[in-house]
């Protein structure tokens, strides 16, 4: 228990807290029926809807056009009137800004008509809405006297409504767009990279001959969090201000007993994840694991993966609701990428696939080996989009926050690529000596594509964790997402460069088959090649280890350690001649992101200096300063002499540190770039000289002196 007032009523508020009752129970509420309650359904529109008006919204979703006005207000009334009788009072089109976050406007449905109010819902008001959207970034896209952007309903995500304390709003899954039809948010280019993917993948497996539906992205986000107590997270105005801990010596005991991951979930956590859950099912998240993370106080949730969009508005809800709920159960949900030095950090595994009806997904071993000659082009158009723009992929995980976690030995480095596994990889291997691939086993050299491939065990056992693109069995992990990202940045470029890869392969599979009349031989040739020159991705050893980063440097890979490093890659021609190729972001879009993006990691920096300045200079040096006055009684003693200095010692030390972090401050450069770096090369460091002087005086002032909760009562106490 702290001595320090404050500390000490936080922690007996948390202690003598009575046992939260529960809200509902699942044994009564059983999740088949709610699962999708809150979401107007196909199912749903189908009995509501006139059926002629029915097929064609579902003919609008399932190729993603947009939805005509006379049917428009018809399935406006539909929708209207099943929100009503849900309980709903407003409406929202909920988009997602380039803040990464989510945004939404609400209406309410009553208007006055004289004698009283009537719900009102055109099919205008369902498929347009004209938010001012002036404050949103822009990266000058849009001019202020032009500044409305408008949103358009997203018809391949359902309607569904959001219930808070009192009372219930339709919400609308909407893109954000520009009168001039610039992208201003991140679910518009993520369709279009979609469309991109079908495209090109249609075309490559229309030389294998195959017939078959829209081939979709697919993604299931493992999504990691701390849980802490906010009776603890309001004294500290670092947490509560910029998510994460700028202060904070090393506790007593961290994570170094592994006996958290996969532990048993507390009590008071997993009532929370339980709400949270069913919160989930009723908007049809399909959530299927809760765990225990490494870290003291962190855990996961995951859902069964969706088509990328679908899971990208869920994931984004996912975050919103975990929020919410850890609000009403005491607790604050933290989700930046390293709340707290020295233990793990969070991040945000985004498993990725493409496929579709008629051919299953395109990612998964097949069980004869023309499956697996075409699973393995697909393999390859991986390989070549990740070693072409591994920069790119690495700009996409890149912010001020993430920073802090990639390259740490508990996350991927900055380096980014492709582990394969050992059976994979060793065909592989095969496909670029020969251009045929024979079984280890059997031994022989078989053509590719008839008779001839090894069938791949399914499931072929990744367990590397240090890799930051791994092949997991049927499915690529893109595990340098940061926890808080939204996961529709990393997918659009994993889409585009995929498709444009696609694209690729099939004009030199085109090629080749002209020039060899036959499929197999053609194949090999161009497989064998592409491997060739794009197998130095390829890494099946230890991520984390130096030795790697020495290799990676000989073959010539990227290594952008920092967000002003990695994020330039945005605007580098390699990225507009593809993304414009693929039709999914113009130049002016592209660099409008790497403006905003540059600009949000100057202002985060610069918020969390500016606090470490604060902190510093208003809590923390008076802590230590009145301690120090207090043991003048004692400073003849041996004991009180000693302490005494080496408290002013480090109070000086923390002064000095002080001094220079405000003179790097105050350097103010006209060009954002330049500001940047400053950012991360001299404020950054100068902001870790404060942190190391008052975590030294931390473990020395006596605890009633400290205004800060320990990581110790963080971490721990529930
Ligand atoms: P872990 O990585 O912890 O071993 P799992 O293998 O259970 O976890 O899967 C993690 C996530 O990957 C889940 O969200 C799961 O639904 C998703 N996933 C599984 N198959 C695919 C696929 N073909 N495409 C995209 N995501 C997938
Ligand atoms: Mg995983």
């Amino acid at each position: 228990m702290s001595t320090n007032p404050a500390r000490r009523d936080a922690i007996s508020a948390i202690a003598s807290q009575p046992r939260l009752k529960g809200t509902f129970d699942f044994r009564n509420e059983k999740i088949d029926v709610i699962f999708g309650q809150n979401v107007f359904s196909l199912e749903k529109m189908e009995k509501r809807l006139p059926k002629d008006v029915f097929k064609s919204l579902k003919a609008n979703i399932e190729s993603g056009t947009k939805l005509d006005g006379a049917s428009a207000d018809i399935v406006a009334a539909a929708i209207k009137d099943w929100a009503l009788e849900r309980g709903a009072t407003h409406y929202a089109h909920v988009f997602y800004p380039l803040t990464g976050s989510t945004a939404e406007k609400h209406d309410t449905f009553f208007e006055p008509n004289g004698a009283g109010t009537l719900a009102q819902f055109s099919g205008k008001a369902l498929v347009q809405a004209e938010p001012d959207a002036s404050s949103f970034p822009n990266g000058g896209l849009r001019s202020t006297f032009e500044a409305r952007g408008y949103t358009a309903w997203d018809v391949t995500s359902p309607a569904y409504i959001f219930d808070s304390e009192n009372g219930s709003t339709l919400c609308i899954p909407t893109v954000f767009v520009s009168w001039k039809g610039e992208a201003l948010d991140k679910k518009t280019p993520l369709l279009r990279s979609m469309a991109a993917v079908n495209k090109a993948a249609t075309r490559v497996l229309a030389l294998f001959g195959k017939k078959h539906g829209f081939i979709s992205a697919s993604c299931g986000p493992e999504q990691e969090y701390f849980l802490i107590d906010s009776r603890l997270y309001h004294l500290r105005p670092d947490i509560y201000t910029c998510g994460r801990a700028l202060f904070g010596a090393k506790p007593a005991k961290g994570q170094e007993f592994e006996d958290q991951y996969f532990g048993t979930i507390p009590d008071r956590v997993l009532a929370c994840m339980m709400e949270t859950e069913r919160e989930c099912f009723k908007l049809g998240i399909p959530i299927k694991t809760r765990h225990n993370e490494v870290a003291p106080a962190q855990f996961e949730v995951a859902p069964i993966y969706e088509s990328a969009n679908v899971a990208h508005d869920h994931q984004m809800l996912t975050m919103t609701l975990l929020k919410r709920v850890a609000a009403q159960h005491g607790f604050v949900c933290l989700m930046a990428e390293k709340p707290f030095a020295g233990v793990n950090g969070s991040g945000k595994h985004v498993n990725w696939s493409i496929g579709g009806a008629g051919v299953g997904n395109l990612l998964e071993p097949g069980n004869d080996p023309h499956d697996n000659a075409q699973f393995l082009t697909f393999c390859t158009a991986v390989v070549r989009a990740v070693d072409l723009h591994q920069g790119l992929l690495r700009a996409s995980v890149a912010s001020a926050g993430n920073d802090h976690r990639l390259g740490a030995n508990e996350a991927p480095p900055a380096i980014i690529s492709i582990y394969l596994g050992d059976m994979l990889n060793e065909v592989i291997e095969q496909v670029k000596k020969s251009g045929s691939a024979s079984s280890s086993r059997k031994g022989g050299h078989m053509t590719l594509g008839v008779d001839t491939l090894p069938v791949l065990p399914k499931d072929a056992g990744d367990r590397n964790r240090t890799s930051p693109f791994a092949f997991t069995g049927n499915k690529f992990e893109f595990r340098a997402v940061g926890s808080s990202f939204s996961v529709a940045g990393p997918l659009t470029v994993l889409n585009t460069i995929m498709a444009d890869s696609l694209d690729k392969l099939a004009d030199e599979l085109a090629v080749a088959i002209k020039k060899n009349s036959n499929f197999n031989t053609a194949l090999q040739s161009v497989l064998k090649e592409i491997l060739t020159k794009h197998g130095r991705i390829i890494f099946n050893g230890n991520g984390y280890s130096e030795e790697w980063h020495k290799e990676a440097g000989k073959r010539g890979l990227k290594n952008l350690r920092t967000t002003p490093d990695a994020l330039p890659e945005i605007v580098a021609k390699s990225t507009v001649d593809v993304f414009e190729r693929q039709g999914v972001l113009s130049k002016a879009e592209l660099e409008s992101r790497e403006e905003i993006y540059t600009h949000s990691y100057v202002l985060t920096v610069n918020t969390e200096s500016k606090l470490v300045s604060e902190i510093g200079r208003t809590l923390l040096l008076p802590a230590a300063l009145k301690f120090a006055a207090d043991l003048t009684p004692v400073e003849k003693t041996k004991s009180g002499g000693k302490l005494r200095k080496e408290v002013i010692g480090l109070a000086d030390d923390l002064h000095d540190a002080l001094g220079a972090l405000d003179a790097a401050r105050e350097v103010s450069k006209s060009d954002t770039h330049a500001q940047a770096k400053h950012s991360c090369d001299k404020v950054l460091p100068a902001m870790l000289k404060v942190r190391a002087a008052a975590d030294a005086l931390e473990e020395i002032v006596a605890d009633e002196y400290w205004p800060l909760p320990s990581y110790q009562e963080l971490l721990f106490i529930r």
